[in-house]
C-alpha cells in the first residue's frame, strides 16, 4: 500500500467560515431550521403523489410528473454542487422517516449486513430503478412515478419502524451513492474544528442533547473528514457546546483533490455514473428508433428488455472497462496495486459525472420547463395545449451543455494532477497522469458527441 506524500487535515480545506454572518448562524442554530423548509416539501410531496395518481394520466398534463422530472429530479445535482446534501436535510421521506420514529420507532442499531455492504445495496438500487424507468416507462407514465415513489415510502416507514436514526438515509436510499459522490465535489463542508474537538469530552454532536438529537447519520464531526454523508441538518451545530463546527465554501471538486479513505464501491459507481448519463440520452437521441431496429436485426428479437438490457449493460460496462484498463496500464509504473489505482483515481470522474448529469438535465430543465407551469395552471383550467414547453432555443441549450462538460473534463485533470502529485514523485507523475488523462479524454469526448445529437423531449 503507497503512503500519500502530504495528508491535508480537515482545517486546511476551511476557507471562510460561513457562520460569521451572524443571521446564518441564528437561522441554522433555530429551531426553525430545518423545518420551514422540510414542512412545506412535505405539503408539496403530498400533492405530487395526489397528482400522480389522480390527476392526468398522460404525462405531458400532470403536473406530479412535471414537478419530479422537470424541476426536481434535474435540480438535484446542481443542489449537490452548491449547497452539498441539504436536499437531505429536508427531503419528504427523511421526514415521514423521523415522523414514523416518533411514534413507533423501535431504534434498534443498523443491522451489520447494511454496514457492510449498504453502500453496494444502493448503488445496485440505483442501476436498477434507472433500468426499469426504461423498460417499464416510469418517468412517462404518472402512475409509475407514483408507483415508485410509494415503493420508497414503504422502505422508508419500515425502515423508520425498526432502525434508529436516519438509517434509509444513511443505508438505503437509492440516491445516497449519488448524492455522497457529488457532495465531495460540492462547495460547501461542514466539521469540527480540530484544535477545540480534541478537548471536547461530550461528543454532544454525535450523542445529542435533551433539546436535539445526535446527527441522524450518525456522523462524528469530530472526525468527519468529508461531505459524502453529512446532510447539513444543523443538529451538530445546535448541540455542540463548544462552537466547534464550522461551514465553509471551497473550490469545486476540492474534497476529490485527496480523499481520506478512498472506496472501491465509490470509485465504481462514478464510472457507472457516466454509463448512465450515456444510456439517458442515448434513448433520448433521435437516432435511438433506427438503432433499435438494427439491435433487433444483430439479437433476432423485437424484444425491449432484451435490446435495452444490451445497450444498458454496454453503456455501464464501457467507463468502467476505460476505468480498468487506465488503472491496468497505470499500476505497471507505478507499482501500486490495480485496486488501488482504480480505487484513488475513480474519484476523478466525479466532475465530468457531475458536468454530463447537469448538462443532460439541462436539456429537461430548459426544453421542457414551461410545461410546470402549464400543468400547474391546467389545475385552474387554462388550456396551453400546442405551446411549447421551451425556455430557450435548443443551441442555447447545446452551447450550455459544451461548456459544462469541458468545465467537468478540466475538474476531472486537476484531481487527477492532484492525485498523482499526492502518491507519486518524479517520472511516475506523468506515466500515472497519462492513461487517466486518455480516459477522460474519451468519455468527455463522448459526451460532446451525443450532446451535438438532435434529442426528442420526454414530457
Ligand atoms: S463538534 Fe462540539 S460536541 Fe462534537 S466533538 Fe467537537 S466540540 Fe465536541
Ligand atoms: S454532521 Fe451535523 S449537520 Fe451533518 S448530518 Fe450530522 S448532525 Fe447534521
Amino acid at each position: 500500500m503507497t503512503t500519500p506524500i502530504s495528508t491535508p487535515t480537515p482545517s486546511c480545506l476551511a476557507e471562510g467560515n460561513l457562520l460569521k454572518y451572524k443571521w446564518l448562524n441564528w437561522f441554522l442554530r433555530s429551531r426553525w431550521y430545518p423545518g420551514i423548509i422540510q414542512w412545506p416539501t412535505l405539503f408539496l410531496f403530498v400533492v405530487i403523489i395526489y397528482q400522480l395518481f389522480l390527476g392526468p394520466t398522460k404525462a405531458h398534463d400532470n403536473l406530479g410528473t412535471a414537478l419530479t422530472w422537470v424541476f426536481w429530479w434535474p435540480v438535484i445535482p446542481i443542489i449537490f454542487l452548491f449547497l452539498g446534501r441539504f436536499w437531505c436535510a429536508i427531503c419528504p421521506f427523511a421526514t415521514i422517516n423521523d415522523l414514523v420514529q416518533g411514534f413507533v420507532g423501535n431504534n434498534r442499531p443498523v443491522p451489520k449486513f447494511l454496514k457492510k455492504y449498504g453502500i453496494w445495496i444502493i448503488d445496485a438500487s440505483f442501476i436498477f430503478i434507472t433500468w426499469s424507468d426504461h423498460v417499464w416507462g416510469v418517468v412517462s407514465s404518472p402512475v409509475g412515478s407514483g408507483v415508485l415513489l410509494l415503493v420508497l415510502t414503504t422502505a422508508v416507514v419500515t425502515s423508520g419502524s425498526f432502525f434508529e436514526r436516519r438509517t434509509f438515509c444513511r443505508h438505503i436510499c437509492f440516491l445516497g451513492g449519488l448524492a455522497g459522490n457529488y457532495a465531495q465535489a460540492g462547495m460547501l463542508s461542514l466539521h469540527g474544528t480540530p484544535e477545540i474537538c480534541a478537548k471536547c469530552d461530550t461528543a454532544a454532536c454525535y450523542n445529542g442533547t435533551e433539546n436535539f438529537p445526535g446527527c441522524p447519520v450518525f456522523e462524528f464531526p469530530r472526525v468527519m473528514a468529508s461531505s459524502a454523508n453529512c446532510v447539513l441538518c444543523g443538529d451538530c451545530l445546535k448541540n455542540c457546546p463548544n462552537g466547534s463546527i464550522q461551514l465553509t465554501v471551497r473550490p469545486p471538486t476540492k474534497e476529490l483533490w485527496f480523499v481520506h479513505k478512498p472506496r472501491v464501491e465509490a470509485a465504481f459507481l462514478a464510472a457507472v455514473i457516466m454509463g448512465i448519463v450515456f444510456v439517458q440520452n442515448v434513448t433520448m437521441l433521435e437516432i435511438w428508433a433506427s438503432t433499435l431496429a438494427w439491435l433487433e436485426s444483430v439479437t433476432g428479437t423485437t424484444s425491449y428488455y432484451v435490446n435495452f438490457t444490451i445497450t444498458f449493460i454496454f453503456a455501464i460496462i464501457l467507463p468502467v472497462s476505460l476505468l480498468s484498463w487506465a488503472s491496468w496500464v497505470a499500476a505497471k509504473s507505478n507499482h501500486s496495486s490495480f485496486k488501488e489505482n482504480f480505487t484513488r483515481f475513480g474519484y476523478a470522474i466525479i466532475a465530468l459525472d457531475l458536468a454530463a448529469h447537469i448538462a443532460h438535465n439541462l436539456f429537461h430543465m430548459l426544453a421542457e420547463g414551461k410545461s410546470i407551469l402549464y400543468t400547474g395552471l391546467a389545475l385552474f383550467g387554462v388550456d396551453s395545449h400546442g405551446a411549447s414547453a421551451a425556455l430557450v432555443s435548443t443551441p442555447t441549450i447545446q452551447a450550455l451543455q459544451f461548456g459544462l462538460v469541458g468545465f467537468g473534463f478540466l475538474g476531472s485533470l486537476y484531481i487527477l494532477y492532484r492525485i498523482t502529485n499526492t502518491y507519486y514523485t518524479g517520472e511516475v507523475v506523468w506515466s500515472t497522469f497519462k492513461p487517466y488523462a486518455v480516459l477522460m479524454g474519451c468519455l468527455g469526448l463522448l459526451n460532446i458527441v451525443l450532446f451535438t445529437l438532435p434529442m426528442s423531449m420526454r414530457m
